[in-house]
């Protein structure tokens, strides 16, 4: 491992993981589709394969998405949805870390719908919000982004 690798307590995504996650995250906010809210959002997850095939390869990556927005404006996409689909359909369906990026001032934390979204795959992912601000980058655990979640236990899964 190099000397910066550091598991964070709640996961098992290396710090260099989420410096990586958190470059993704930026360079994705420069592609949303945004003409409407001009709100521009990244995202990037590290997700696992639960069986890779063969055993051990390529088991983890990241993915990112950004918000897509439609004149419709219920049927705009959000970052996290569009990069936990990407991951989804590659069969990383075990998200441990969501990072967040907004070109702003201030960190951004994740919607409500967005939370429920990250739930489905990562109920003990870390999720952290990036910005243009130097310093801190809130962070925090699905746990209290969403206490008391409805999810896959609801329905006998997971
Ligand atoms: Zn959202």
């Amino acid at each position: 491992m190099p000397p910066r690798e550091k598991l964070f307590p709640t996961t098992k995504v290396s710090a260099v993981n989420m410096d990586a996650l958190a470059a993704s995250a930026k360079e994705a906010s420069k592609h949303a589709y945004c003409p409407y809210s001009k709100f521009r959002v990244g995202a990037a997850v590290y997700a696992r394969k639960p069986n890779p095939e063969p055993p051990g390869t390529d088991a983890e990556a990241i993915f990112s998405g950004c918000n897509t927005e439609n004149a419709n404006y219920t049927l705009t996409l959000h970052a996290e949805h569009s990069a936990i689909a990407k991951a989804v359909e590659l069969g990383y369906t075990d998200i441990l870390a969501v990072v967040i990026y907004t070109p702003t001032e201030t960190a951004t934390a994740p919607c409500g719908s967005c939370r429920q979204v990250i739930n489905e795959f990562g109920p003990r992912a870390v999720v952290v919000a990036t910005c243009d601000a130097e310093g801190f980058s809130p962070r925090w655990n699905m746990s209290k982004l969403l206490p008391d979640a409805f999810g896959p236990h609801n329905l006998g899964k997971g």
